[in-house]
């Protein structure tokens, strides 16, 4: 699967995802329609449907120009946003561990509350995009769900899959997610150098993703407080989740 990054807004990515040697295209969370359209066209590709993780304008606002322009096109949420209809044109819902075949493979997605409850990531031959559920070195913000749910849909859903999953998150703050890593265990030579790394590409313009799960398992301190090393270490909290609502808290404010 090809996978291209288009930078959308201030900091969001889209994705246009197709087949090596197919001409037909699938898109997650298209902030605006016009980067996108600019990516089809450039490439020569046709786009057939819409991936959305979750309902947030800054994912889904392109949903209505990218369908005035393709006839048919079909756009994929989670149940619980198609029942809200707070996904423009949603034509679709999926609910956890469904999968959709498209381009002739099959897309799965996994139902992940806790930025909020609709939120989905979708799985593709070893490619997850996470959406504002994962990103790099850390996690979205708990706006509608709860910190027990966002530790199930990080440590049990997302984490079980395989380490070389590599991760596509939806917005870029590699960089700030570090540098509060930091805070957490400032003493883990991990984090400089992964800092260092992200700085890095930023400076050449290049994004931070993707990154791998087995990746994450070493650096993002919300996956971490799964650890009991790493919660002593932090001096978090003893439970799981109490050490991830804690770790959120401090992100916050940050
Ligand atoms: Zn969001």
């Amino acid at each position: 699967m090809q996978v291209h990054v288009i930078p959308c807004l201030t900091d969001n990515y889209a994705y246009l995802l197709h087949p090596t040697g197919s001409r037909e295209a699938v898109v997650v969370d298209p902030s605006e329609p016009g980067p996108v359209l600019e990516a089809l066209g450039q490439r020569g590709l046709t786009l057939r449907a819409v991936l959305c993780t979750h309902h947030h304008l800054d994912h889904v606002g392109g949903v209505p120009g990218l369908c005035r322009t393709v006839p048919g096109l079909r756009v994929y949420g989670h149940r619980y946003d198609q029942e809200r209809q707070r996904i423009p044109s949603q034509t679709d819902a999926v609910e956890d561990g469904e999968t959709v075949a498209l381009l002739g493979t099959d897309f799965r997605a996994w139902h992940v509350p806790g930025h909020t409850l609709g939120a989905v990531a979708w799985e593709v031959d070893g490619e997850l995009f996470t959406g504002d559920t994962l990103f790099l070195a850390g996690c979205g913000r708990l706006f509608e769900g709860t910190p027990a749910g966002m530790y199930r849909s990080l440590v049990e859903v997302l984490g079980a899959l395989p380490g070389d999953t590599r991760v596509w998150c939806g917005h870029e703050y590699t960089v700030k997610n570090l540098r509060f890593a930091r805070t957490v265990t400032p003493e883990d030579p991990g984090l400089l150098a992964a800092l260092e790394e992200a700085l890095a590409r930023r400076r050449e313009g290049a994004p931070t993703v993707p990154g791998t799960l087995r990746g994450e398992r070493g650096q993002n301190p919300f996956l971490r407080c799964a650890d009991g090393a790493f919660r002593a270490r932090a001096a978090l909290p003893e439970g799981p989740v109490e050490a991830l609502a804690a770790v959120r808290a401090r992100r916050d404010v940050f």
